[in-house]
């Protein structure tokens, strides 16, 4: 009940906030997004300190994939934010003369971000920049799985931004159900499709639009590469898109590799030695790799290799330590394809290789699973490229590299179908939380009557032609181009 009530009173307030106009000027857009960059600058060390402490990430691991992605995001946000709230013109078919059209951008009003533990401060901070520079106010729920990284959000934020547009209020599923019984203009959710389906669920209750950022299983083609350099520099992009970004707990990290059977071999004897050539000997002692989340996703990986079958097919790897939340990189050639293992997202440091006949087999297999929200393919063969674009579907294709996708502003990041509804980064953050508003601008001197009653045939022929005029056609049909019956 106490919940319930501050959750009421903050959607209150940040309504009649939204409702006085003043997070529409980009004044107040570009100053709450300066805000959000001296934070990240004044408290890098914390925000290390924090992702040390949640996932035992490295600095330099958490720089380039939060504090580093968050500022080049708001560095680009607050550049081009101006650019983007400006209207933009239409064009106008003939039929409306004299007409002007334009797209406005309108910001949506209140809108709720759920962010997940997994990369706890670009997942929260990167979806705000957008709500900001779009004109909203927010309510951010940070993942109550990385608690440093929540209480370090909620206290700093309402240090640096306006407090009486950006909430973050904590909690774990207790208080999401109470924000989930509110109404908004707006809910943006990173997560798991299980509880995107209960966020959606409650969204429709007040037709309120979502974007869900949700996962799957990746999968990484990787064809013949006849050229010895190039084999060895995508097995090293596989590595480290697989095993770098959160110790393999990423939404578009490596989920399974897919080969020939005559590379097998080859493919992890190379993976082996990358391995050890990251991380050591003994990646446990080395502190470069981050730990899992939990004891909850501890235990869920370790059931994924508990299968005798699954246990059999481990051919690099296996060991686990409970205490430290450690599990070391796995490599597993060939685990049985019905094994959960295959059948659910593992979100860890465990890989599967799978072996194929034929390279082309491979679009088959994807396609007998969801769409995944990113597909990685290591080849030069233009034919299996235009395959993979034209016979898959997936929120991202990325050829010949690994996760980059992520870091690229100018190329919108989502998925489809199971691996997710809409998409954000760039200026596509602006357009999920903006309303492109039609706007016409008619004047009231020209009058054309065949629009009103009494009908004749003249004006049916008249609305016939009109309909099919635009500007250029009409200049065609004066130079005899193109007839209009
Ligand atoms: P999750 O769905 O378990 O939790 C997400 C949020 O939902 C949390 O804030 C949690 O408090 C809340 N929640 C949990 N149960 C709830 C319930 N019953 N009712 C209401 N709210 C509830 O996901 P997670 O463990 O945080 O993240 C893992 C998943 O997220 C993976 O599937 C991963 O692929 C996906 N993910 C996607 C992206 C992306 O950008 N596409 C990024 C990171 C993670």
């Amino acid at each position: 009940m106490e919940i319930l009530g501050e959750v009421e009173e903050s959607v209150r307030e940040l309504r009649e906030y939204f409702k006085s106009g003043s997070t529409r000027s980009v004044k107040w857009r570009k100053t709450q997004i300066t805000a959000l960059v001296e934070l990240l600058h004044d408290h890098e060390d914390a925000i290390f300190k924090a992702l040390n402490q949640d996932l035992g990430k490295h600095p330099v691991e958490s720089y380039r994939d939060e504090v580093g992605v968050v500022a080049k995001s708001a560095n680009n946000s607050l550049n081009c934010v101006e650019k983007w709230m400006a209207p933009k013109q239409s064009h106008v078919p003939l039929l409306f003369f004299p007409a002007k059209g334009e797209l406005l951008p309108e910001p949506l009003g209140v809108v709720l971000i759920f962010s997940s533990w997994n990369f706890p401060i670009s997942l929260a901070l990167d979806p705000l920049i957008g709500a900001i520079s779009a004109g909203n106010v927010v309510v951010l729920k940070p993942s109550e799985q990385a608690p440093e990284c929540s209480s370090f959000l909620a206290n700093t934020i309402p240090q640096y931004l306006d407090s009486k547009a950006i909430k973050v209020i904590e909690g774990g599923v207790d208080v999401c159900e109470q924000l989930l019984l509110q109404k908004w203009d707006k809910i943006f959710f990173t997560g798991s499709p299980k509880v995107a389906s209960i966020v959606m669920s409650a969204a429709a209750k007040n037709l309120t639009p979502v974007t869900l950022e949700l996962g799957g299983k990746c999968p990484a083609i990787l064809d013949s590469l006849p050229n010895p350099s190039d084999f060895r520099l995508a097995v090293r992009r596989i590595v480290g898109g697989k095993w770098g970004p959160c110790s393999g707990q990423a939404c578009i990290g490596i989920d399974y590799v897919l080969v020939e059977d005559k590379f097998k071999n080859v493919l992890v004897d190379l993976l082996k030695r990358i391995i050890k050539k990251f991380y050591g000997e003994d990646p446990k002692e080395s502190k470069i790799i981050a730990r899992i989340v939990n004891k909850h996703h501890f235990e869920r990986l370790c059931n994924l290799l508990k299968e005798p079958l699954v246990q059999a097919s481990i051919v690099h790897g296996g060991s686990v330590d409970e205490e430290k939340l450690f599990i070391e990189p796995t490599i597993l050639l060939d685990p049985p394809l019905d094994a959960q293992i295959m059948m659910e997202e593992i979100f860890g440091p465990l890989l599967p290789v799978i072996t194929m006949n034929r390279i082309q087999e491979t679009i088959e297999f994807i396609n007998s699973r969801p769409k995944p929200l990113a597909i990685y393919a290591f080849t030069k063969d233009e034919t299996l490229k235009r395959k993979i674009l034209s016979e898959t579907s997936s929120g991202s294709v990325v050829f010949n590299d690994t996760m980059v996708q992520f870091l690229c502003d100018a190329l919108p990041f989502g998925g489809v179908g199971q691996s997710g509804i809409g998409r954000y980064h760039g200026k596509f953050s602006f357009d999920t939380f903006s309303h492109e508003k039609a706007v016409m601008h008619r004047n009231l001197c020209l009058e054309i009557e065949p629009r009103y009653p009494p009908w004749n045939k003249f004006k049916m022929q008249f609305l016939r032609l009109a309909y099919k005029l635009d500007y250029f056609g009409l200049l065609l049909h004066i130079m005899g181009l193109r007839r209009y019956n």
